[in-house]
C-alpha cells in the first residue's frame, strides 16, 4: 500500500492547545472576546485516567475486573453489575434516569426503581416461558420502559435486540426473522408497523404493548403494565457464562446489509473501563448520550456503561431540535454530554446566536462518535461552548470504544486519538505487517479486548472475513498514524477514491468542504472517469441563507484546492437539499453512489427517510 498523499498535513495541522490562541473568522456572531476567554480558560477537573503512558504499561483487562461484581466461577450479569449493585453500594437513592418526554416533561427514576422495575419485567418474560438465549426485541422509543426492559432481559439471562423505533416494517421483518426473536416489546404506534408483518414472523409469540387499553389487544398481544404489575419484584440475575450472548444488535447498514452482531456479558468490563476513562464519569455528573439504543452507542453508553459506573443518564424522546437540545443541556445542567458529528454539524447550521441564549456552563466534557469529526467542528465546539470536542473510534462489532481522545492527552483536531490501555491497535498492510507512521493502511486490531464480537448471528463466513488478516482483528476502515500514536482515519477500505493515481480519502475533502463558510454538510464520493479512474465528486448541503450560483461552486472549488492539493478537489459538485444518513446519522455515500451511477440502491432498512 502506498504512502498517503500530501494532503494529511492539513489535517495535522495543530493541537488544541494552539487553536485556544487561534482566530477564526467563519464565525460571524462570536461573544465579546473577554466572554471567550473566559470560556476557553474554564479548567477541566481532574480525569479519572491522568496518565495515559504509564496506565497503558501497566494495565491488565484481568486486573480491571477488580471494579466489577462476580458471581461464583468467574460468572457474571451484565444487568447485575448495571443494577443490582448499586442497591448496595449507598446509589439506591440516586437518579438512574432522567427521562424528558416529547413534551420536555422530566420523570426521574432511581436505581431502586430501575431495580424494581425490571424484576417486575424480568419476572413477566420468564413466566412467558422466555429462557436463556432467546431473543426479545425492544422496539420503544426512548421511554423509561426501554431501559427496564433491555436490563430485564439481560437480568434472564435472554439476548436483548435493540431496535430504532423509527424503524418500518422492512426493517423491523429483516432482524426479527433473521433473529428469530419470541417476543418485542413496542407502544400502541409502533405496533401497526409490526402487524403488517406479523403473519411473516412465525416465530414471534407475544407483542408486549406499552400504554396499551387492554381491551384493544389481539390474541398474543399483551400489555406491559397488567404483565408487570401482576409479577413479583424480586428476581436474581442469572449468573452468566462472561461468553454467553447479551445483546443481538444489527450494525448501521452504512456499507451493505446490516449484519447482527453478538455481544456478551463479559463485554460489561469493556464498558465499564471505557466509561470512566473516555467519558471520563464521576458520580456528580449528569450524563446525556444522545444516541437512540438502536444503535450500538445508545446500547453500550447510554445503558450499561453509565449505569455500571453508577451514573445519572439521561434520556431524550424527542429528535433532534438546536433549541430543544440547548435547552435540555440548560434545564437539566448536563455536564458530559456524548455524541455524534452530525448533530454537531446541525448544530453549527443553526447558528451561533442560538448557543449563546442558554446557559450550557455546566457542559465540562464534549465527546463524538460515529463519523469523521470534522476540525472545523472542534474548532466551532471551542469557539462556543469554551471546550474541545473529544472524538473516539469504535464500531458494532467491537462493543466499546478502542481508540479515543482521553481527557489527558492533548487532542490533535482530525484525529481520532490513541488506543484505550488493554487496547492493541495498528495500521497494517494487507497481510498483517505493521506499518510505518504516516503510511496509509487498515485500521486493524489485536484480538482478546473484552467487548469484541463473539459471532455474526447465524453467518459464520462473515464473522470469519473480519479476522482474515492474519492474527488481527480487520475493521474495515483505513488509517494512518503519526509520530507521536495519535491514530488519523481515511475512510472505509472501500470508500478510498483513487484519482490520477493518488489515494484520496473523502472525509479529509468532506473537512476541507465543510471549512467553506457557505457549505454545511459534505458527503463525498469516487465516480469513475475514463482518464483518471475516479474523480472526486461532492454533495453539498448549504449553509442556511446561503443562495447557489455558479461563482460560489467555481468558489468552493478553489477553496478546496488551496485547502488540499490540486489533485483532491471535487470536479464535480452537486448541491442538495440533504444527505442520505442512516438512522445512526451517518452519511451514506454508498448511496450517493448508487444514485450518481444509476445502480441499485440494496438494502435501505437502515435510511433515514425523514
Ligand atoms: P455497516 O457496518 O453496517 O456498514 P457502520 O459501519 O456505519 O455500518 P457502525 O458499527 O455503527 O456501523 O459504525 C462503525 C463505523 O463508523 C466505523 O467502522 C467507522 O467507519 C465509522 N466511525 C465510527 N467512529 C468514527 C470516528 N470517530 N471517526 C471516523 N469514523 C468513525
Ligand atoms: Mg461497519
Amino acid at each position: 500500500m502506498k504512502v498517503i498523499n500530501s494532503t494529511r498535513a492539513y489535517l495535522e495541522d495543530q493541537t488544541v492547545q494552539e487553536l485556544k490562541v487561534k482566530s477564526h473568522d467563519k464565525l460571524a456572531h462570536r461573544p465579546p472576546r473577554s466572554t471567550r476567554r473566559e470560556l476557553i480558560k474554564k479548567s477541566p477537573v481532574k480525569a479519572n485516567l491522568t496518565d495515559y503512558e504509564s496506565t497503558r504499561l501497566t494495565f491488565s483487562w484481568d486486573q480491571a475486573k477488580a471494579e466489577l461484581s462476580y458471581f461464583a466461577e468467574g460468572k457474571l450479569n451484565a444487568a447485575y453489575n448495571a443494577v443490582d449493585r448499586h442497591m448496595h453500594d449507598g446509589r439506591r437513592n440516586k437518579v438512574a434516569l432522567y427521562s424528558v418526554d416529547i413534551n420536555g416533561q422530566i420523570e426521574k427514576f432511581t436505581y431502586q426503581d430501575i431495580y424494581f422495575s425490571a424484576n417486575r419485567m424480568g419476572n413477566a418474560l420468564r413466566q412467558l416461558g422466555i429462557e436463556k438465549g432467546d431473543r426479545v426485541f425492544v422496539y420503544l422509543p426512548r421511554i423509561p420502559e426501554l431501559y427496564v426492559t433491555t436490563v430485564a432481559v439481560a437480568k434472564i439471562g435472554a439476548i436483548a435486540g435493540p431496535l430504532f423505533s423509527a424503524f418500518g416494517p422492512d426493517a423491523l421483518r429483516d432482524r426479527l426473522l433473521d433473529s428469530e426473536a419470541k417476543i418485542i416489546v413496542t407502544t400502541p404506534a409502533l405496533k401497526a408497523r409490526v402487524d403488517e408483518v406479523r403473519s411473516e414472523l412465525p416465530d414471534l409469540e407475544y407483542v408486549i404493548v406499552v400504554g396499551a387499553d387492554p381491551s384493544s389487544l389481539s390474541p398474543g398481544e399483551l400489555s406491559y403494565e397488567e404483565l408487570t404489575e401482576l409479577s413479583s419484584d424480586k428476581l436474581e440475575c442469572t449468573p452468566m457464562e462472561p461468553d454467553d450472548p447479551l445483546y443481538l444488535l444489527y450494525t448501521s447498514g452504512t456499507t451493505g446489509k446490516p449484519k447482527g452482531v453478538i455481544h456478551v456479558h463479559n463485554d460489561i468490563l469493556g464498558h465499564h473501563m471505557t466509561t470512566k476513562w473516555v467519558l471520563d464519569l464521576r458520580d456528580d455528573d449528569v450524563y446525556w448520550c444522545t444516541a437512540d439504543p438502536g444503535w450500538v452507542t445508545g446500547t453500550v453508553y447510554g445503558i450499561f456503561g453509565p449505569w455500571s459506573n453508577g451514573a445519572s443518564v439521561v434520556t431524550y424522546e424527542g429528535r433532534f431540535d438546536a433549541q430543544d437540545w440547548y435547552g435540555l443541556i440548560d434545564k437539566l445542567k448536563i455536564t458530559v454530554w456524548y455524541t455524534a458529528p452530525t448533530a454537531l454539524r446541525m448544530l453549527m447550521k443553526a447558528g451561533d446566536e442560538l448557543v449563546y441564549k442558554y446557559k450550557l456552563d455546566s457542559l465540562r466534557h464534549i465527546l463524538s462518535v460515529g463519523e469523521p469529526l470534522n476540525p472545523e467542528v472542534i474548532r466551532w465546539g471551542m469557539t462556543v461552548f469554551g471546550l474541545p470536542i473529544h472524538d473516539n473510534w469504535w464500531q458494532t462489532e467491537t462493543g466499546m470504544q478502542l481508540i479515543a481522545n482521553l481527557p489527558c492527552l492533548p487532542i490533535k483536531p482530525g484525529s481520532m486519538g490513541k488506543p484505550l490501555p488493554g487496547v492493541c491497535a495498528a495500521v497494517v498492510d494487507d497481510d498483517g505487517n505493521e506499518l510505518e507512521p504516516g503510511q496509509l493502511g487498515r485500521l486493524v486490531v489485536r484480538p482478546g479486548w473484552p467487548a469484541q464480537l463473539r459471532q455474526i448471528w447465524r453467518n459464520e463466513e462473515k464473522y470469519n472475513e473480519f479476522f482474515r488478516i492474519p492474527g488481527w482483528y480487520f475493521s474495515g476502515d483505513n488509517a494512518w498514524i503519526d509520530e507521536e500514536g495519535y491514530f488519523w482515519f481515511v475512510g472505509r477500505a472501500d470508500d478510498v477514491i483513487n484519482t490520477a493515481g493518488h489515494r484520496v480519502g473523502p472525509f479529509e475533502v468532506e473537512s476541507a468542504l465543510v471549512e467553506h463558510p457557505s457549505i454545511a454538510e459534505a458527503g463525498v464520493i469516487g465516480k469513475p472517469d475514463k482518464e483518471r479512474g475516479e474523480i472526486i465528486k461532492a454533495f453539498i448541503v448549504l449553509a442556511n441563507e446561503v443562495t447557489a450560483s455558479p461563482e460560489l461552486i467555481e468558489d468552493i472549488k478553489e477553496f478546496t484546492k488551496r485547502k488540499l492539493a490540486t489533485h483532491a478537489y471535487p470536479r464535480e459538485i452537486e448541491i442538495r437539499e440533504s444527505l442520505p444518513k442512516t438512522r445512526s446519522g451517518k452519511i451514506m455515500r454508498r448511496l450517493l453512489k448508487a444514485w450518481e451511477l444509476g445502480l441499485p440502491t440494496g438494502d435501505t432498512s437502515s435510511l433515514e427517510d425523514d
